[in-house]
């Protein structure tokens, strides 16, 4: 996602704390205090503008909402997207999900998505892709037993790949649907990018799976 240098990006940071929370490894195991009701966590990784996750936040007022986005000029974005719905089940998180175990208390998430992940199409870049093993393993440890990842990509080749690491992993292949939109689900939130792609034509993958134990 393009990066734009915001030069207000600081000082929305500094103004909203409530909403995109500073050290949020201060927040490890404790991420329910911050939300006004005691309910399901699910966490979105690489959120971007916000589209998504605000659209969720609207639509299940009974589950709480955490957006992770690494770009300080994207996650204001969001941030902006957010305070102007208006919620008070989500929240936003301005770091890399590389680091996901220090922010997150095992068992604390009930949900995670994926929404079209940067492919890093070169084999050397493997192990940068969010559903790479070592991050696979991130999730297991931060989510509920049996917890889900929703995944969705154009990329047809991390879609693949995705699916064999899931296997490898010994995740359960809940639900694999190979073009998305071929009928209207009026419950599918759409991503910016999500937008973009079927726009043109693209099929939208998406898998559900979840881990054993
Ligand atoms: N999910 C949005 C959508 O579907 O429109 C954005 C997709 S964009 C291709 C990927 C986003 O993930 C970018 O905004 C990027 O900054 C973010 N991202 C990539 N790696 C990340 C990481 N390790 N931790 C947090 N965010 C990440």
């Amino acid at each position: 996602m393009r990066q734009r240098y915001k030069p207000w990006a600081d000082d929305f940071l500094h103004n909203h704390q409530n909403l995109i929370i500073p050290n949020p490894g201060k927040q490890r195991g404790k991420w329910q205090k911050l939300f006004s009701e005691n309910q399901p966590i699910h966490l979105e990784i690489g959120t971007g503008k916000g589209q998504f996750i605000v659209g969720m936040a609207k639509q299940h007022p009974d589950i709480n909402f955490i957006g992770i986005e690494v770009a300080k000029s994207i996650v204001v974005t969001a941030g902006e997207k957010a305070l102007e719905a208006g919620l008070d089940n989500l929240l936003l998180i301005h770091v890399d999900a590389s680091h996901l175990l220090e922010y997150f208390a095992p068992g604390e998430i009930s949900a995670i998505y994926l929404n079209f992940s940067d492919p890093w199409p070169k084999n050397r870049h493997e192990k940068r892709r969010l559903t790479f093993s070592a991050f696979l393993k991130q999730y297991e440890e931060v989510l509920i037993p049996k917890g889900e990842i929703i995944f969705k990509t154009d990329n047809r080749g991390l879609f693949e790949y995705s699916l064999c690491s899931f296997s490898a992993y010994g995740m359960l292949l809940e639900e694999v649907n190979l073009d998305l939109h071929v009928i209207e689900d009026p419950l599918n939130i759409m991503t910016e990018y999500e937008e973009k792609f079927s726009a043109k034509g693209q099929p939208i993958y998406r898998s559900r799976t979840s881990f054993k134990n």
